[in-house]
């Protein structure tokens, strides 16, 4: 497979064999009809570039059907040269800068940006943990929300007091297996039921589970090989290898993150900087993952991703 280079980000059609390559390992296949074997390449000058044609459905198609950079008008080398770009940063890429470095509208540089995003969510990573692994759980709340509440949450549901009090605040959920992978989700409410139910959804059974000492968690050792929690209300933040500290610093990462490179995020698409960020902490270069690998993985989930503009519309 060719290297993901500087041309790939110049040359529409070196865009298009790169991407080729790796959506089709086996060769062209017709997104309408799943055909293989009666495809041929459309020539011509007034040809589009990358335009197939499938035998068998007679539909033409290109690489970009079915995947995130379908229905765009943005050329398929500057999808790649975004996709690097924020496979190579650290702290993500603002749509600003995306702006200025592909030539694109900042509308566009949005949408793209989303669109990327999307490709990062990881579907198809399975379980945390195992037996005689450790992982972590914890919530974070992070900026406001936008519906305020207008029933009253006593009972079951969680509500830190105090003024910065989370009750008006967007709650995310964090899982990270030590040494592992990261997950968090936006729930709407860090109530237990909606803890209890992603927690055991996506860690392994087998698994020792570290936490805090918020009720949220309390029997959680039913569901897993152990359970053990720290009690920050009493000054405890680590006895031995039970903390949480794990799963702490990858929130405050975020946070940082979000504060110095995404300002304002509203919050239906928060769940996409979260899968921006828990991808880079799942392909960071101590698991050996460099920037290009990363920017292949991105490319692996374009597939099946697509997000139209009413979805990624207004903040
Ligand atoms: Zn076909």
């Amino acid at each position: 497979m060719s290297v993901l280079s500087d041309r790939h980000f110049h040359d529409e059609a070196a865009a298009y064999k790169f991407v080729e390559a790796r959506i089709w390992p086996n060769g062209p296949t017709c997104p309408h009809c799943g055909g293989f074997e009666r495809i041929s390449k459309m020539e011509g000058k007034s040809t589009r570039i990358g335009a197939y044609k499938c035998y068998q459905c007679r539909k033409p198609f290109t690489v970009k059907i079915g995947t995130i950079f379908e229905a765009s008008h943005v050329k398929l080398n500057h999808w790649l040269q975004a996709i690097f770009l924020i496979a190579s940063s650290k702290k993500g890429i603002s749509s600003n800068q995306l702006h200025r470095t592909l030539g694109v509208t900042l509308k566009t540089a949005w949408f793209i940006s989303h669109r990327i995003r999307e490709a990062m969510r990881d579907g198809k990573l399975g379980p945390l943990g195992g037996e005689g692994q450790i992982v972590e759980a914890d919530e974070t709340y992070f900026g406001s929300r936008e519906e305020k509440r207008t029933t009253r949450t006593s009972g079951q549901p969680f509500i830190k007091k105090g003024k910065s009090g989370p009750s008006n605040k967007r709650a995310v959920l964090g899982l990270i297996e030590r040494g592992g992978n990261v997950r968090t989700f936006h729930v709407a409410q860090a109530t237990k039921i909606n803890v209890v139910s992603l927690v055991t959804d996506n860690v392994v059974r087998e698994s020792t589970l570290y936490t805090d000492e918020s009720r949220l968690y309390t029997g959680m050792g039913d569901h897993f090989a152990a359970h053990d929690s720290v009690k920050h209300s009493a000054g405890e933040y680590v006895r031995g290898v039970v903390h949480s500290n794990t799963i702490e610093s990858y929130f405050s990462i975020f946070k940082r993150g979000m504060r110095g490179t995404y300002q304002h995020c509203a919050e239906k698409h928060l769940h996409r900087y979260l899968a921006e960020f828990d991808f880079r902490h799942n392909a960071r270069v101590a698991l050996g993952v460099n920037d290009e690998a990363r920017a292949g993985r991105i490319l692996d989930g374009v597939v099946g991703k697509r997000l139209t503009y009413e979805t990624t519309k207004a903040r």
